[in-house]
Formats: structure tokens, C-alpha cells, sequence
């Protein structure tokens, strides 16, 4: 057996029970995920400082000297021992409420000490409280370096004596065991050309750098393992399917598509619009089945692109279906696909959770022998008693609120897989696009329809209430239409109304607005009155629209010009931007108004100020990466994929952006690994692959 692949249990210092411990609290039950466990900082060991520049604003430092004198002090809980320590110019206390018996027994006033802490103030003077202190023969001693790595543990564990310490001790004792079985992972080649630490080089010096070099280096090695390795196995992946699926050859361009793109089009097509439509165009021709990705900024018209999509698929006999999110969404892709086909013999349906039994028997029999050329629906659509005669092409709109699973099922509603299309809700930024959707084609729509303004965003405080109100009577009295969005509360539909109720109520109550006729749409309405107050405001019947975010995606209504926002600081970036996305779809100026309190945390006056700096959704999004991050921006849903050990795709765009383009040069030179000098990546890829295909389903 391979020594890395030893259970940890055996490792000196371990033993069973924390064995069986370090397995659930940090999934760590070989050597190799030991090795694997990287430090999240580094105490810096390297350098001494001297008492005089000490002052209680820097963090953890480093003294040397001797211990001069000490005493005890104080009664009950203020007792204290306190030691004089010297660096031969200047003194320090060095304090201890606890542990106060070794202490004074292990202290030798003949020695040489190291000292370790965090300056602070204690009775108007800067001491350091519980420090480490070690004579300088065991410093010495450190076996590696003199950066000691901080581990992150867990309760359990410290329980056991496994805190950061107790986990370094533990890297200590396994590194001198294993070293000498790191197998390289990486080509010569690439080792050198990078200018890179050898495999055993990095993991040795991320748990022990020398120094910040050292570390720096190892950390760049190990990111660039992580990325490079993920790379190669999505473009793998692409690779592999466009061989092995064979598509559904949608030849020819027909009376359909022509008819439509030359007399009935709405508008001219944007430049973006037209490049993104020949790209698909080019997949659904040739042999290969299509999975393409849509990047598009909200309103960059994603929805005339499927239809024209459509068109392709009915042209040449087959069927499509288009899946959205919401009932209000697919409803809506109903209407303006109706309206769009107009006069065409297309035959449309709809099938939504709402889709009376009658009416659902007659579409599923109609879908199965073909009558219907086109469905549009919500997650019915994937049920396993949907099945459709001659399927050819899938879209699948603001794809981010669906689940792998869902998705992937509608592959298998033809006996060859139909063409995907997903499309994006808003964009997101390059470095997530590229590992989460590295296996996807990618379009993206990055030009908005002319003669759009950028919507005006203001960040009003609550206090500013009466000139905001004076504001939306003043645009309705000009003929628009407003939408007043309230936070969602999650947890309970039923607080969520109330929410919605008593804001509204409490609006009204301040500043009547009698003469305006209001549509109501919360999570708690049927589907049908849902259906009926969006009606009344599609149709301009109702001069305000007030929601929760029921009405975040996709809605399209361009005669609204304003968007207020009801504690705008409870909203996360992309939603603002969608909710913002709602309006400035015709071409009267338009508003998003933020309206907040006065006490907000900083993340959140930063949010707000994004929103308030920025109109482009891939700006907003970069961003949001850079607060929350990958795992949070995607939500579980779809962020298994992206668990780096120590990448960090908010951080680490070069590298990432270097290790797609050297795995591209990679497998175009060398598909199947096979030439001699890649036969450490070989061995590896393997092996990776295995353990990512547990996570990974292509969209
Ligand atoms: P999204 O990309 O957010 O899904 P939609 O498809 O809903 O955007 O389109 C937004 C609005 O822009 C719609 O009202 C649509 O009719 C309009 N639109 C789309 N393409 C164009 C175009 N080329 N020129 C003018 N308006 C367009
Ligand atoms: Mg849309």
C-alpha cells in the first residue's frame, strides 16, 4: 500500500479516538489528507523585535531575552504572576492569570527565552497576557523553518487536545515520514517553465516555510495545482462529450426562422444578439450536441434569442421547450412567444404546476405524438411523465435557481440528447463562468438594445420618505408605472405577507396616494390571483406594483420607470441588480431608488454603493465575489464543484486564467496524455477525475 494512503490512525500522536474524530470533524481519515490540510496564516517567527517598538496595535511579535524578575500579585479573580522580562535595553511585564504553578515551576532565570503574544494594555501600560515562552536550544529544535502554520479545528477537537498546536505537532510528525513518497503531479516541462517548487518543495513549505518567500512560492505551486487540474477535466470533459454525444443535426435554416427574422422581427437585432445566435447556430448544424451557456446583463433581450433558437428546432421537424423558474416567468414567456408567433403555424403550450388535470392529460398526449412544436413551463416540465416525440432543444432560463439534477434531466427526454442552451439570470464574473461552467460553451451578450438609458441610482435614507413619494406621484402623473419591492422573509410565507401588508399599510398611512390603483404579488397568493394583479399591471390598469421578490426575475414590463426598494441593505448584490434590471426596458429614463435605514453594517453600505457606482452586471458581480465569495454567490446548489482547498477564485484570476490557457495548449497537444513527459499528469489526472465526477454533472 502507498504510504500517503495510510489511516491516520496510525500516524504517532493519533491513535483511534481522535482518529475517528479528525475523519468527522475535518474529513481527514488518511496521511495524505494531512498533508493536505493546509495552514489558513502563518506566525511569523522570523523576526525579534525589540521591547521599546512594542505598542498594543500590532498583532502576534517575537521577543528574546531573559527573565529578570517576577511576582505574585492580586486575590482572588484579579491573582496574577507576573515576570520582568529583558531584552538587555528595556523591560516588559509579561502577565499570566492562569496556569500560574508551571509557569513559575518551568521558568530558569539562567536561560535564554523566546517570547510569543499579542502586545496589549493592562493597568495603563503595554504588556503581553499568557504568552508562549520557550528557552531559545528548543527554538532551535523547530524542526522546519520558524513560520509556524495556524490550523483551523473545531471544538471537538480542541476537547482532545487537537488545536491548532496539537494539529501542527501532528504535520511535524508526518512530514519527515512521508516526504520522501511526494510523487510529482506536474510535467518537468511546466515545473520549469512556471518556475516552480517541486510538489514536495510546496507541501513541505506550506506547513514549514523558511520564510515568506518560501510560502509564497508554495502557495502559488499548490493554487495552480488546484486550478490547472480542474481545468483539464472540464475541457476534458468537453472534449469527450462532443465525441461521444452526437447531436441532433439541425440543418437547414427554414420558411419559419426566414419568414420571421425578415418581416416580423420587433426590432433589429443588437451586434451581441446576432453573434450569439450564428454561434448556436454553428453548434445545432454540425454532428456534435450542443451545451452552451448565455452570459447576458439583465434586459440584453436572452429571450428573442431562444425563440429565434426555436425556430431552428421547428424548422427541421423537431420539438423545443424552454423551462423558467417561476410561474409569473413562464407565464410571461408564454405571452410574448404567442405574440411573437403570431400569424406562424407553431403550435405553443404551457405546463406549470397550476395546469388544471384536463388540460395537462390533453398536453402530455399532444407532446408525445408531436402535435405541439414548443413548451413552455416551470419545473413540470422535467417530471419524468412529460416525454416528448422528437425533442431537440432545451433552454433553460436564469438557470442559477435550478440544481444539476434538475437539469440533467431534461438530457434524457430524447433518445439523443437535445441541445442546451442555459441562460444566465445575471452575469457572473469571468474567473466563475470559467471553472463552473469550464465544461460549457460560453456566449456572452455584453451590448444592451439601442436607445436605452442607464437607469438613474439613488440611495435614499428613510428620512428622505416624502421626497421620494412626491417623486413616484410625479412619474405616475407622467404616465409610468412604479414597482415598490419589500424583503422576503424566508422562513414563513405567512410573515412574508404580513411584511408586505404592514410596509405597505404603514407607506399609505404616512403618504396616501389615493387616486393610484395598486397590484399586490407575494409568495402567499394563488397562482392565479398572482396571474390576475400581474395582468392588471402589464396592461396599465394599476399605476404601482408592490412585491416581494416574487418579482426578481426576468419580469419585462417597459412602460415601469421606477424601482424603490424597501430596506434596500436585506438585499444581496445580484438581487438588487436583478430587482434594478426590472426597469429601464423602455426608453423613458428610469429609476432604481435604494431605500435604507441608518444603521448598516459596512458590507452593506457597500453593497449599496455598488449598486449605486455601477450599472454593469459583470462589474456588480465582480463585487459581490469579492465579498462573498465563490461558495456563497452560488449558493450550494452549485457550489460542490468549486471546494478549493486553497485557490481562491476572488483572489487567484491570473493564475486561473494561465492554468485554462495552458491546459488548452496541454490537450490540444497531447489529448490523451500519452507522450512521455506528461505521464506525472497522467498518473494524476486519473485519479482526480475519479474523485471529481462524484461532484461534477454537466449542465
Ligand atoms: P433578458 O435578457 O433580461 O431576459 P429580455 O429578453 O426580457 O431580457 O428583453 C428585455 C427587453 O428588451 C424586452 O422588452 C425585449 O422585447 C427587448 N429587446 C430585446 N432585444 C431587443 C433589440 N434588439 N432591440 C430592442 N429591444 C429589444
Ligand atoms: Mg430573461
Amino acid at each position: 500500500m502507498q504510504l500517503l494512503k495510510t489511516p491516520i490512525e496510525y500516524l504517532k500522536g493519533v491513535g483511534p479516538k481522535r482518529a475517528s474524530l479528525l475523519k468527522t470533524e475535518l474529513a481527514i481519515s488518511k496521511y495524505e489528507d494531512l498533508l493536505y490540510y493546509f495552514p489558513f496564516r502563518h506566525i511569523d517567527k522570523t523576526q525579534i523585535y525589540t521591547i521599546k517598538d512594542l505598542d498594543a496595535s500590532l498583532q502576534f511579535i517575537q521577543l528574546k531575552g531573559r527573565v529578570i524578575r517576577c511576582e505574585d500579585l492580586g486575590h482572588g479573580k484579579s491573582k496574577r504572576f507576573v515576570v520582568y522580562f529583558s531584552d538587555n535595553h528595556d523591560t516588559i511585564k509579561l502577565v499570566w492569570f492562569k496556569g500560574i504553578r508551571w509557569i513559575k515551576s518551568s521558568l530558569d532565570f539562567n536561560k535564554e527565552y523566546y517570547v510569543y503574544g499579542k502586545p496589549s494594555y493592562f493597568n495603563n501600560e503595554v504588556n503581553i497576557i499568557h504568552p508562549e515562552i520557550h528557552s531559545s536550544d528548543m527554538q532551535n529544535n523547530a524542526m522546519y523553518g520558524s513560520m509556524q502554520g495556524v490550523y483551523s479545528t473545531t471544538e471537538k477537537l480542541v476537547s482532545k487536545g487537537l488545536n491548532s498546536k496539537g494539529i501542527y505537532k501532528l504535520v511535524n510528525n508526518l512530514i519527515p515520514l512521508v516526504e520522501n513518497d511526494i510523487q510529482e503531479i506536474l510535467s518537468e516541462n511546466i515545473i520549469q517553465d512556471l518556475n516552480l517548487p517541486t510538489l514536495k518543495q510546496a507541501l513541505v513549505n506550506i506547513h514549514f516555510p523558511k520564510n515568506n518567500n518560501d510560502l509564497e512560492r508554495a502557495r502559488k505551486r499548490l493554487k495552480f495545482d488546484e486550478l490547472f487540474f480542474l481545468q483539464l477535466f472540464l475541457i476534458k470533459n468537453k472534449i469527450i462529450r462532443k465525441n461521444k454525444f452526437k447531436g441532433l443535426e439541425l440543418i437547414k435554416i427554414g420558411d419559419h426562422f426566414n419568414d420571421f427574422y425578415q418581416k416580423h422581427l420587433p426590432f433589429e437585432l443588437t451586434g451581441a444578439q446576432k453573434r450569439v445566435l450564428k454561434e448556436i447556430r454553428m453548434d445545432v448544424k454540425g454532428p456534435s450536441q450542443m451545451n452552451r451557456l448565455i452570459q447576458g446583463d439583465v434586459g440584453s433581450g436572452k429571450t428573442l434569442v431562444a425563440f429565434l433558437s426555436m425556430l431552428m428546432a421547428v424548422d427541421n421537424g423537431f420539438q423545443s421547450c424552454i423551462m423558467a423558474p417561476t410561474e409569473i416567468l413562464a407565464q410571461q414567456h408564454y405571452r410574448t412567444i404567442l405574440s411573437l408567433i403570431n400569424t406562424m403555424d407553431i403550435s405553443v403550450e404551457i405546463l406549470t404546476g397550476s395546469t388544471k388535470t384536463g388540460k395537462r392529460k390533453d398536453i402530455l398526449e399532444n407532446l408525445l405524438n408531436g402535435e405541439i412544436d414548443i413548451l413552455i413551463g416551470t419545473h413540470a416540465i422535467i417530471e419524468d411523465r412529460v416525454q416528448f416525440d422528437n425533442l431537440s432543444m432545451v433552454i433553460i432560463d436564469e438557470q442559477h435557481r435550478f440544481g444539476v439534477v434538475q437539469r440533467s434531466k431534461l438530457w434524457a427526454k430524447n433518445h439523443k440528447p437535445p441541445h442546451i442552451l442555459v441562460m444566465t439570470a445575471t452575469p457572473i464574473p469571468r474567473t466563475l463562468s470559467m471553472t463552473l461552467y469550464g465544461d460549457l460553451d460560453i456566449s456572452i451578450i455584453d451590448e444592451l438594445p439601442p436607445g436605452r438609458k442607464q437607469v438613474k441610482t439613488l440611495w435614499q435614507n428613510d428620512s428622505n420618505r416624502l421626497k421620494v413619494i412626491g417623486f413616484i406621484r410625479d412619474q405616475i402623473n407622467n404616465g409610468r408605472q412604479v414597482y415598490i419591492v419589500f424583503p422576503l422573509i424566508k422562513e414563513s410565507e405567512t410573515l412574508d405577507y404580513k411584511n408586505l401588508m404592514d410596509g405597505y399599510d404603514s407607506l399609505l398611512r404616512d403618504f396616501p396616494l389615493p387616486k393610484y390603483q395598486v397590484s399586490i404579488v407575494h409568495g402567499k397568493m394563488s397562482n392565479e390571483d398572482k396571474e390576475f394583479e400581474m395582468k392588471r399591471f402589464v396592461e396599465g390598469i394599476t399605476n404601482i406594483m408592490v412585491a416581494t421578490t416574487v418579482i426578481e426575475v426576468g419580469v419585462d414590463i417597459p412602460n415601469a420607470s421606477v424601482m424603490i426598494i424597501e430596506s434596500a441593505e436585506r438585499f444581496g448584490l445580484s438581487q438588487l441588480h436583478q430587482l434594478r434590471g426590472r426597469v429601464g426596458r423602455g426608453s423613458e429614463q428610469s429609476y432604481c431608488i435604494l431605500m435604507s435605514g441608518n444603521k448598516l453594517s459596512d458590507e452593506a453600505k457597500l453593497r449599496l454603493q455598488t449598486m449605486v457606482n455601477f450599472s454593469d452586471g459583470f462589474k456588480v458581480s465582480e463585487v459581490d465575489l469579492q465579498i462573498r465569495g465563490a461558495g456563497d454567490m452560488l449558493g450550494t446548489k452549485q457550489s460542490g464543484s468549486l471546494q478549493f482547498k486553497i485557490a481562491d477564485l476572488s483572489q487567484d484570476q491570473n493564475i486561473l486564467i494561465f492554468a485554462r490557457k495552458l491546459a488548452l495548449k496541454l490537450l490540444s497537444e497531447d489529448e490523451g496524455f500519452s507522450k512521455k513527459e506528461n505521464i506525472n499528469i497522467s498518473r494524476h489526472f486519473e485519479l482526480y477525475s475519479k474523485e471529481k465526477k462524484k461532484w461534477i454533472h454537466i449542465s
